[in-house]
C-alpha cells in the first residue's frame, strides 16, 4: 500500500491487515512543466504546495489547496480527491488531473488519461482519483495549473452569533458571487488561533467569516462591496478587508493552522468531515454543539463553508477514561446528522479505516455491492490498501467499529500533540 505524507485524517495509510508499506516521498520531482499548455507532469510525492513554488515564478500556481498543503502530497491528494478553501470556485483535486501513470496491484504499469482534456472512452483517472489506494499507485500525475489572478481580495467579516454567519453565507452565494474561498471559524477555534499565532480576528466574535474574491481587477471593488453588504444585512458585527499581502497572508494562516492551533487548549481532538446543503449550516452547527454538550465535550468548527463541508474538531483528553469514547460516539452521532440532512459522512478526507461503518448511512447495499464490484474490477486480489473503505472479504454490516477493531490504527483517528 502507498503512504504519501501520513497527512490523511481517516487512517488511509495505516497497514492495518499488515502488510509493505510503500512510501512515495522520495518521488517528488517535477518532471515537466508546459506553460503554453498549462501543465505539470509530478511525481505523486511532491508537497502540493512546492508545485506551486515551481511555477509561481512563470505567473502559474496550482488551484487544490487543502489546509495541509505544506506538508501533503499530490498523490495523496489524487487518492483522497483533496479539497481546500479554494475548491468552492476551482473545484477539487479531479477536476485539475488529466492524467496517471498507475501501478495495478499485479504491477502491470499503465496510463490513464493523458495530456489532453476529454480523451476518449471512460473516464478511468475520474474512476482512480478519489479511490484512497485501493486502486493501485499513483506513480506519475499530469495536472492542470492555472494562471495566478489578476487581484485578490479578503476580507473578514464577523458576527455575534453563528447563525448570522451561517446565513451570510448563503447570502452571499444567492446574491449571485462566487468567492473563490468562503470559510468560517468559530468563537472557540478564533481563542485558539489568536493565543497561538495573533492574526487579528476578534475574540469576542461568536463566528468569523474569511472570504476570498479573485479574479480580474475591473468590477472586484464593486463585488466586494456586494459580499460586506451580504454580510452587514445577515448581522455581521463589521467586516475588514485585508490591506496588503502581509495581512491577507496573516488571516489565511488563522484559518490553515488552525487544527494545529487547538493543541493550545486541548491535549487532543478528533476532526469529522462532514458535508451538508449549504442552506443547514445553521441547524447543523446548533445540532453539532449540541451533541457535544450532551456527551460533555467542547467542539470547535473551522471549515469550508461555502462548500457546506464541515469539520466539528472535539476536544479531549484521552488520558481521562472513557472520554475518547465518548468522542468517537459524538463524531458517529455527528455524521448521521449530515446524512438525515441529505449530506454525506465525508468531504474529503474519505473513508479510510474511521468511517468504515458509516458507509451505509448514505449506501444501500447494492450501492456497497456496485462499489466493490468496481474495486474487484482495479483490484481483484484485494492486495491494495486491504481494509479501507470495505471491510476485506466481507459485508459492511458484519464489521464492529473500525476503531474497536484496529487499537493501534485508532492513535491515526484523531491527531495528538
Ligand atoms: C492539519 C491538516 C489539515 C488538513 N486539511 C485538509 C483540507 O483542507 N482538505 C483536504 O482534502 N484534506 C485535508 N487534510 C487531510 C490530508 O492532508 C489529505 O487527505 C491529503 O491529501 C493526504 O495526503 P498525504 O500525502 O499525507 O497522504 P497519506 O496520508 O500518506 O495517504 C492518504 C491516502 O492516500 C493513499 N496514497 C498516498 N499516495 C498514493 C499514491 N501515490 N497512489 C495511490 N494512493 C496513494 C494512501 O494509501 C492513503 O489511502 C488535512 C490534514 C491535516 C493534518
Amino acid at each position: 500500500m502507498a503512504r504519501g505524507a501520513g497527512t490523511g485524517l481517516a487512517g488511509g495509510c495505516l497497514p492495518s491487515e499488515g502488510g509493505l508499506v510503500i512510501s512515495l516521498m522520495r518521488m517528488n520531482r517535477v518532471l515537466e512543466v508546459d506553460y503554453e499548455n498549462q501543465i505539470a507532469v509530478v511525481e505523486p510525492g511532491l508537497v502540493n504546495l512546492h508545485l506551486s513554488w515551481a511555477v509561481g515564478p512563470h505567473g502559474f500556481y496550482y488551484a487544490p489547496d487543502p489546509s495541509s498543503q505544506q506538508a501533503c502530497t499530490l498523490g495523496g491528494n489524487i487518492a483522497n480527491n483533496s479539497g481546500g478553501p479554494h475548491t468552492l470556485k476551482y473545484g477539487v483535486t479531479t477536476n485539475h488531473v488529466l492524467g496517471l501513470e498507475v501501478v495495478l496491484p499485479d504491477g502491470e504499469i499503465c496510463w490513464l488519461g493523458g495530456k489532453t482534456r476529454d480523451p476518449q472512452g471512460y473516464d478511468l483517472v475520474g474512476v482512480f482519483v478519489g479511490s484512497e489506494g485501493t486502486f493501485g499507485i499513483a506513480t506519475k500525475i499530469v495536472v492542470r495549473i492555472l494562471r495566478k489572478p489578476q487581484t485578490v481580495k479578503t476580507m473578514l467579516a464577523w458576527f455575534g452569533e453563528v447563525r448570522e454567519a451561517s446565513e451570510a453565507v448563503s447570502a452571499i452565494i444567492g446574491r449571485g458571487l462566487v468567492p473563490a474561498a468562503m470559510e468560517m471559524i468559530d468563537h472557540l477555534t478564533i481563542q485558539a488561533v489568536e493565543d497561538a499565532f495573533d492574526c487579528g480576528y476578534p475574540r469576542d466574535a461568536a463566528a468569523a467569516l474569511l472570504v476570498e474574491l479573485d479574479g480580474l481587477a475591473a468590477g472586484m471593488d464593486a463585488q466586494a462591496e456586494r459580499v460586506i453588504q451580504a454580510c452587514r444585512d445577515s448581522g455581521a458585527r463589521d467586516v475588514r478587508v485585508a490591506k496588503d499581502e502581509a495581512e491577507r497572508q496573516l488571516l489565511w494562516k488563522g484559518r490553515k493552522s488552525a487544527f494545529g492551533a487547538f493543541g493550545r487548549i486541548a491535549p487532543a481532538y478528533m476532526v469529522m468531515d462532514g458535508v451538508i446543503p449549504r442552506t443547514k449550516l445553521p441547524y447543523v452547527l446548533g445540532r453539532v454543539n449540541e451533541i457535544a454538550a450532551a456527551h460533555g465535550l467542547r467542539v470547535g468548527n473551522d471549515f469550508h463553508a461555502g462548500d457546506g463541508n464541515l469539520h466539528p474538531n472535539t476536544l479531549y483528553d484521552p488520558r481521562k477514561p472513557g472520554e475518547e469514547e465518548r468522542v468517537v460516539a459524538a463524531g458517529g452521532e455527528i455524521l448521521k446528522v449530515c446524512a438525515e440532512v441529505g449530506g454525506s459522512i465525508t468531504g474529503e478526507h474519505g473513508i479510510g479505516l474511521e468511517k468504515i461503518d458509516y458507509m451505509p448511512l448514505i449506501f444501500s447495499e447494492a450501492d456497497l455491492d456496485c462499489m466493490r464490484r468496481v474495486k474487484e474490477a482495479w483490484n481483484p486480489s484485494g492486495r491494495c490498501n486491504p481494509g479501507k473503505m470495505f471491510p476485506t472479504n466481507k459485508a459492511c454490516v458484519e464489521v464492529g467499529p473500525a476503531y474497536r477493531q484496529h487499537p493501534i490504527e485508532q492513535q491515526g483517528l484523531a491527531q495528538r500533540f
